[in-house]
């Protein structure tokens, strides 16, 4: 058995890699639309960021501009919101989406939110499970100590567990996203449809990159069950 074999690129890199170049095009087409299509309200993404996070007390959270293409995300170490350049000071849907959707992991946060918790803790473990688990199976298989790969693969199971804790959260700070915009009146009716949209897009990404772990995970399991010599 091979990492890089025929059978691994047929059933595990092909299919991920098709997944997710086409959630990209699905998340890049509704970003693409929505970024051209203005609020009503003139809000910048971190006017409608800041609104969100001082309705829920949240005063003292700063919302930061970070460089880059899509790279805002809330740091729950920092407590603090980043937003992309252009979400930032864009006033459009999608802008005003996606900086609500990370107002929404703040939320989370403040609420002591079970499964944000657990991703939470799990970023650690994860971080050391990617480079613990080849190291363990390239051992196990190079020294034919079965039980070796069957450890690989339960430190690798860690990463796909993780990856399936972070689509409820996901899924949960685009709710809370959209609640609180319509509730504030920051965005209407008709405007949070297209934050949907990109919304959905979006989590589209994280169901691309669970389905690559889950396939990877299969392929691994029956990698260890085969190696009976
Ligand atoms: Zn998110």
């Amino acid at each position: 058995m091979m990492f890089w074999d025929l059978k691994y690129f047929l059933l595990v890199m092909l299919p991920s890699l098709v997944i997710g170049i086409w959630a990209q095009m699905k998340l890049s087409s509704a970003f693409g639309k929505y970024s051209q299509v203005p609020v009503d309200s003139g809000m910048t993404g971190a006017e409608a960021a800041r609104q969100i996070l001082d309705h829920a007390g949240l005063n003292d959270l700063p919302v930061e501009e970070v460089p880059g293409e899509l790279s805002d995300h809330y740091d729950p170490t920092k407590r603090a919101l980043f937003l992309s350049s252009g979400n930032f000071h864009g006033q459009s849907v999608a802008a005003v989406g996606v900086a609500a959707h990370e107002a929404g992991h703040a939320l989370q946060h403040l609420h002591q939110d079970a499964l944000f918790n657990l991703r939470m803790a799990l970023v650690p473990v994860t971080q050391f499970a990617s480079y613990a688990w080849m190291g363990v199976f390239f051992i196990g298989m190079i020294m034919h100590f079965h039980s070796m790969l069957w450890i690989a693969v339960a430190i690798f199971s860690v990463m796909t567990l993780f990856q399936l804790v972070t689509l409820p959260v996901e899924y949960d700070a685009s709710a809370r996203a959209k609640e609180q915009l319509f509730r504030l009146g920051l965005v209407r009716e008709d405007e949070r449809a297209g934050v949907s949209k990109v919304l959905d897009a979006a989590a589209l990404t994280y169901v691309a990159a669970l389905v690559g772990s889950a396939l990877q995970l299969l392929y691994y399991i029956s990698a260890a069950r085969n190696d009976r010599n």
